[in-house]
């Protein structure tokens, strides 16, 4: 086992997630930007999207998102972000996903 945050929390004590399956796992964030703040990661240590070269991973983090979605009841209604690298703004180095949904308006139609 590496010393990523990340992959400790997917791979580890299930009650820490919301979602699993073999390959991807989701769990809320310890700093929620939003009544609905999820991050969905591969279980398998990626660094970000540059760093993801297999299709198939890369087909099941999307199957991943819709998945999560549906089962917290947001489907049609969340927004997606991928901070990638550090000059994007990205702090911890395994790919994530961040789902946030809830608010009554999108902070992006104030941009
Ligand atoms: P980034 O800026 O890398 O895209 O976002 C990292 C996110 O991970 C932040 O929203 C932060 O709140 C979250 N985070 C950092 N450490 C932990 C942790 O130990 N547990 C959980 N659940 N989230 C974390
Ligand atoms: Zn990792």
């Amino acid at each position: 086992m590496n010393d990523c945050l990340f992959c400790s929390i997917a791979n580890g004590e299930k009650t820490n997630l919301v979602w699993h399956n073999d390959v991807a796992a989701a769990f809320n964030d310890i700093h929620p930007k939003s009544p609905v703040h999820v991050l969905i990661v591969p279980k398998r240590h990626v660094v970000n999207l540059d760093d993801l070269d297999d299709p198939e991973l890369a087909a099941d983090m999307i199957m991943a998102i819709r998945t999560v979605a549906d089962q917290l009841g947001v489907t049609g209604a969340y927004r997606l972000q991928v901070n990638n690298g550090k000059a994007a703004g990205q702090i911890v180095g395994h790919l994530h996903f961040h789902l946030r949904a809830g608010e009554s308006k999108s902070p992006i139609d104030s941009l």
